[in-house]
């Protein structure tokens, strides 16, 4: 069956600037290249999912610019309705600085823009009633993911949630509404306050800490060593595939997105669901780029 998804997000254009190195506090320094790409953790989630043969929508915003026109056409041309997409015309379509260095290491800047001027207003009530998953990250603002997930719950829409930065706290209002919680190390890390490295014992006290919070069921991303997951007092590693890995990006959003397309209603095939996300962002990892580097449902089928 199809599923219907509405990815509550943001929608950025990535300036990718490459240097040798960074510039020294006073120093002018000449990039070796400059590039633009479509981004934004929820543009990516949200193409990931379509690629996966789901029936995606969009709820986020963008400025009155070329970058917002640019980023709505990014998701036409992926199947990603963008009916619920508003337009602000008070603030810049969301953008991101990414400083790649010739050593692969790369800092990222970002402005929120209209990301971070969306409404609860903005929600698309109708739209999430009649979605089977809703999933956020947090780069829009608290209130919006929290008023959206309670809407998602009244109509029995499931949830997903990628603390993605982790800005803001994981409430008990919030995990109340929350299926699954969805981190990478890094943001285990900021929201438990526990260290994170690839082993059960610790990885057994981060999922207690985030439980401890009224997380219902955590995937903990590790990048090349698989994800952890955390179902009540199931508790589970999933390798990753073996795969030469190019580049990273969007690695997470591929999971994300896939693991949404294949989730069964009541959760019963969560690790067949990671089986395949895995598949998924290790097929992304193998190639350059965000959102091109994104496969499809016929791409993992065939791994
Ligand atoms: P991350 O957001 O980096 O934790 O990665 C998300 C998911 O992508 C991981 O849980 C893996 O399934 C997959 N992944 C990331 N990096 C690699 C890699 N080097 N090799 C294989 N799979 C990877």
């Amino acid at each position: 069956m199809t599923k219907n998804i509405v990815v509550l997000g943001s929608l950025n254009v990535d300036n990718i600037m490459k240097m040798p190195r960074m510039p020294l506090v006073g120093e002018t320094m000449a990039l070796t290249d400059v590039t633009t790409a479509p981004g934004g953790k929820g543009a990516n989630q949200a193409v990931a999912a379509s690629r996966q043969g789901a029936n995606v929508s969009f709820i986020g915003a963008v400025g009155n610019d070329a970058n917002g026109q640019f980023m709505r056409a990014t998701l036409l041309t992926n199947g990603v309705n963008v009916d619920a997409v508003s337009t602000n015309s008070d603030v810049p379509t969301g953008s991101a600085y990414i400083m790649l260095q010739d050593s692969g290491a790369n800092t990222i800047l970002i402005h929120g823009g209209a990301n971070q001027a969306l409404t609860i207003e903005d929600i698309n009530t109708a739209l999430i009633a009649q979605a089977d998953v809703l999933i956020a990250q947090f780069e829009v603002p608290f209130e919006v993911i929290l008023a959206a997930f309670k809407i998602a719950k009244q109509n029995n829409v499931q949830t997903i949630l990628n603390p993605a930065p982790a800005v803001y706290e994981l409430t008990p209002e919030l995990m109340a509404v929350t299926d699954i919680v969805l981190p990478n190390e890094t943001e285990a890390q900021l929201l438990t306050g526990i260290s994170v490295i690839n082993d059960e014992g610790v990885l057994n006290r981060v999922s207690d800490a985030l439980q401890a919070k009224g997380v219902q069921r955590s995937i903990i991303t590790l990048g090349e060593a698989g994800s952890f997951i955390a179902d009540g007092q199931k508790r589970w590693w999933v390798q990753p595939e073996k795969v030469d890995a190019q580049d990273t990006t969007a690695a997470g959003d591929t999971f994300i997105g896939t693991l949404a397309s294949v989730i069964a209603p009541d959760f019963s095939n969560l690790d067949d669901a990671v089986q395949r996300a895995n598949i998924a962002s290790a097929i992304a990892v193998t190639r350059p780029g965000a959102i091109p580097s994104i496969p499809t449902d016929k791409e993992v089928d065939n791994y």
